[in-house]
């Protein structure tokens, strides 16, 4: 797939960052270890700060996880790195680069490059403007990695669409969302409309609720100054919980192909009306005096960094309705939320009882549909059946495709990783696309300046707990029925 002739340089901005040495750097290791790479792949560092390849390297190297056996491909791979210190807001910084990629580029027929924004926001607009204007590429094509946050509302998500637009087409613009990444995030194409017995099933008819799920355990960790200007909503909900609700609700796609699945997200979120504080829940975490750790003991406003008395959510659990045929009347709850009870992000598609019901007692309860994302992935269906050697009791069960039990052994790539080699690729199906970026502001955007100009009072929840239970009212008040009957046997795991 890879053309031998090629040069392929990944240029990362900001490689003296956080970002680049917990994640990109690493990454990049593990594919070329792993020879999923081009054959001619130039690993390319950019940064204000004065490093050499050497200092560049013990920034990341602890990251990378070399195995005994493995250093001389790490140094392998660290020969095909570079480092070139420059400004974001400087063109002759940025011609210097050129001028150094040109020089290896031209030992080969045509040379790719990828252009990875690792950093803070407000430089991508210097940034990407000088990348245009004198580090682009002229023989072979050119690619724009970009982060989020994409903006912090619709103005200002829609200005910086405006600013991309001007300098490139939108096949050169990849934005990441790393969920997308996610092989349960990506299979619920797969399992949607590879399956008989989900097609016609999933709508109104006899789907009681979603519900999709964020939950961590844990604080800021004293850095909560970053987190405060953004909030759970814009955090989780708007980009990575939006982007698992569009793969779970949109239409069937015309074909496989990045242009025709982004088409029906974009159409599905044209069906949905801005979020209304009255179908919110926010929350703000407290201390947990009997907390393990220092963390769990520090509520979100004991944390130096966030500003006093701010109301930012650390928690917010919202509710959408599709105006749509498929989903008229069918509540979809997005909970996210931090210091919380445990780690988990997952789908779950509640189903309603059987019509006419024969069991006495009103026995039968709701199968729910579990798309565990992360962590151990897994999908279950949890339905009803017959208790063993009873006459005609009922219990609940479930159908259960743990991915660890079923593909033994097998490492799934992170999210990371797959969304490199979809870059090099030239594949966009995921990555968020501009029109995509705009309907969920959209969606948004109405809330967020309420609860920044009323400043509007979360409800406080402990560190530890399942957040707010109001939340738990919210959910029960659109159709989410909890019964708290299912037993998970276990079989030792989560
Ligand atoms: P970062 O460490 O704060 O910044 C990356 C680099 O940008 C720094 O090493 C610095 O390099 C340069 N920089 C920092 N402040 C600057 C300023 N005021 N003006 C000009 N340059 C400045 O950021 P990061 O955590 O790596 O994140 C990079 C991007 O990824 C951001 O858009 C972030 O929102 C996104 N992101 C990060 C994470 C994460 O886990 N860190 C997760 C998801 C998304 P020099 O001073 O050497 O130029
Ligand atoms: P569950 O315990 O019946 O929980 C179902 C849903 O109800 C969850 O979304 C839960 O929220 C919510 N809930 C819990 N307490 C509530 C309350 N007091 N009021 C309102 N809502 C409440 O079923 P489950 O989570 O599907 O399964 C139970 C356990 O078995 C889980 O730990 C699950 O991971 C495990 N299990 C594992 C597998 C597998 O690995 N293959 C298969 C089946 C089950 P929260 O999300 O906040 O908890």
């Amino acid at each position: 797939q890879w053309k031998e002739d090629h040069l392929y340089s990944i240029i990362i901005l900001g490689a003296s960052g956080d970002l680049a040495k917990k994640k990109i750097y690493p990454t990049l290791w593990m594919l070329y270890r792993d020879g999923l790479l081009p054959q001619n792949t130039l690993f390319v560092g950019y940064a204000r700060s004065k490093l050499s390849v050497n200092d560049l390297q013990k920034s990341f190297e602890a990251n990378c996880k070399v195995q005994p056996g493995q250093e001389g491909k790490f140094q392998e791979f660290m020969k095909n790195n570079i480092y070139v210190s420059g400004n974001y807001d400087k063109a002759e910084d940025f011609k210097r680069l050129h001028v150094a990629l040109d020089e290896k580029e031209a030992k080969v027929k045509a040379g790719n490059r990828v252009f990875y924004l690792s950093l803070p926001p407000f430089v991508f607009d210097v940034a990407t403007t000088f990348i245009r204007k004198a580090c682009w590429g002229t023989r072979g094509w050119n690619r724009v990695v970009l982060e989020k946050p994409f903006g912090r509302d619709l103005e200002t998500s829609r200005k910086l669409s405006e600013h991309l637009k001007g300098l490139f087409k939108e096949e050169e613009i990849y934005r990441i969302d790393h969920y997308l990444g996610k092989e349960l995030v990506q299979n619920l194409i797969t399992l949607r409309f590879a399956n008989r017995i989900f097609g016609p099933s999933w709508n109104t008819h006899n789907i009681a609720s979603v519900m999709i799920s964020f939950k961590e355990p844990i604080g800021t960790q004293g850095r909560g100054g970053y987190f405060d200007e953004y909030g759970i909503i814009r955090d989780i909900i708007q980009n990575h919980l939006m982007q698992i609700f569009c793969l779970a609700a949109m239409e069937k796609p015309v074909s496989l192909d990045a242009e025709d699945i982004r088409d029906e997200k974009v159409r599905v979120l044209r069906r949905i009306k801005p979020v209304k504080l009255e179908d919110t829940v926010l929350g703000q975490y407290i201390a947990n005096p009997d907390g393990k750790n220092d963390d769990e003991r520090t509520g979100y406003l004991d944390d130096e960094t966030v500003p006093k008395g701010s109301v930012t959510p650390t928690f917010a659990s919202v509710v959408l309705k599709i105006d749509n045929e498929r989903w008229e009347g069918v509540p979809w709850i997005l909970r996210a939320g931090k210091a919380l009870n445990e780690r988990k992000a997952e789908i779950r598609v509640q189903f309603k009882t059987p019509d006419g019901d024969i069991f006495p007692d009103d026995d039968a309860k709701r199968n729910e549909l579990v798309i565990r994302v992360q962590p151990n992935e897994a999908i279950y269906l949890k339905m009803m059946t017959k208790t063993p050697n009873s006459h005609f009791g009922i219990e609940e069960t479930e159908l259960d495709l743990t991915y660890s039990k079923r593909y033994e052994g097998l490492v799934l790539a992170e999210a990371y990783q797959l969304l490199f080699l979809e870059i090099l690729r030239g594949r966009q199906m995921h990555f968020v696309r501009a029109d995509e970026l705009e309907e969920t502001w959209r969606i948004f955007t109405p809330l967020l300046h309420q609860i920044e100009k009323d400043k509007v009072k979360p409800i406080q929840y402990k560190f530890g707990g399942r957040g707010p239970p109001e939340a738990d009212d919210l959910a029960a008040d659109n159709n989410f029925m909890y019964t708290g009957t299912y037993k998970w046997p276990g079989h030792g795991s989560k």
